[in-house]
């Protein structure tokens, strides 16, 4: 139990209005350190105070209908209404560990192009994740249902969680949410370097990393110790270096950034955790 008592309580500078609980929809601690941002959509339309609407009927309802969140955008808004060092009730199997923020928007919505969702996600979602992921030292990274149960950290959203730990059926954000555009646009906001996704099953080489932090290329009958990476920036550096030596200049794939510069990334597959890279600790 990570206690809030007599801890400074928080909520993002970015958040524009908050709408605390009074129904008891929370608890005022953290089971467990906070190591998701989950996403959702509150399934609503993106109308001026639609996240401010969420938050007041999420304070209020009442059993057995009540939940919480920790963040709701709109086009317009961030509203808050958990503070983060609170457990929201959100997602099941991320709540301990996941500040959760809710979306105008549909999970079968398929029109996230359009003016005002992209005003949400760019303007709201995308710069509050960001500040989350910098204050709580999270990498931008989307998590899938495998990593999750590793207990990586990183961002995903309710869909992932459920496919992770079968604990509802929510599909938000539905298959339609462009979470690919957000990990590029909170990396780029990071100032680090976005990492694409790859085939993984395709790459016969991987980068590995040990529980103590140090990176290993993998793969093809070798193993080579690289650098000790103790966290995310390190860990950034660590490729780049790798790619600099050309050891794995077969990884390395072109992409556009948002603002048209042609950078090299190196596939997501290749950061995988793998079970055995355990055993490669010297
Ligand atoms: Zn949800």
């Amino acid at each position: 139990m990570v206690s809030s008592k007599g801890k400074h309580l928080t909520f993002s500078p970015l958040t524009n209005r908050v709408v605390l609980p009074s129904n008891g929809a929370y608890y005022d601690s953290r089971l467990d350190q906070i190591e998701l941002v989950v996403l959702h959509t509150a399934e609503c339309d993106l109308v001026p105070n639609a996240a401010f609407a969420v938050c007041s009927y999420l304070s209020r309802t009442q059993p057995p209908n009540r939940a919480s969140c920790h963040y709701c955008t709109d086009p317009w808004e961030i509203v808050g209404q958990c503070h983060e060092e609170w457990t929201a009730w959100t997602a099941p199997g991320a709540n301990a560990n996941g500040i959760n923020i809710e979306q105008a928007g549909r999970a079968h919505q398929t029109d996230w192009n359009s003016p005002l969702a992209q005003q949400m996600i760019m303007t709201k979602t995308v710069p509050l994740v960001a500040d989350i992921c910098k204050r709580r030292g999270l990498p931008p990274l989307i998590l899938e249902a495998s990593e999750l149960i590793a207990e990586r950290k990183g961002i995903t959203d309710h869909r992932r969680v459920n496919d992770a730990f079968h604990r509802s059926d929510h599909t938000d954000c539905g298959s339609n949410y462009p979470i690919q555009q957000v990990r590029i646009a909170v990396a780029n906001l990071l100032g680090v370097e976005p990492i694409i996704p790859g085939k993984k099953d395709e790459d016969d080489m991987k980068i590995v990393t040990s529980d103590s932090g140090t990176i290993y290329l993998v793969g093809g009958g070798m193993k080579t110790a690289l650098v000790p990476a103790p966290n995310w920036n390190d860990t950034l550096w660590a490729i780049n270096q790798l790619l600099a030596s050309g050891v794995a200049s077969e990884w390395i794939q072109q992409y556009t950034d948002n603002d048209g510069v042609v950078r090299n990334g190196v596939p997501q597959g290749a950061l995988d955790r793998v079970a055995d890279g355990l055993d490669m600790i010297p």
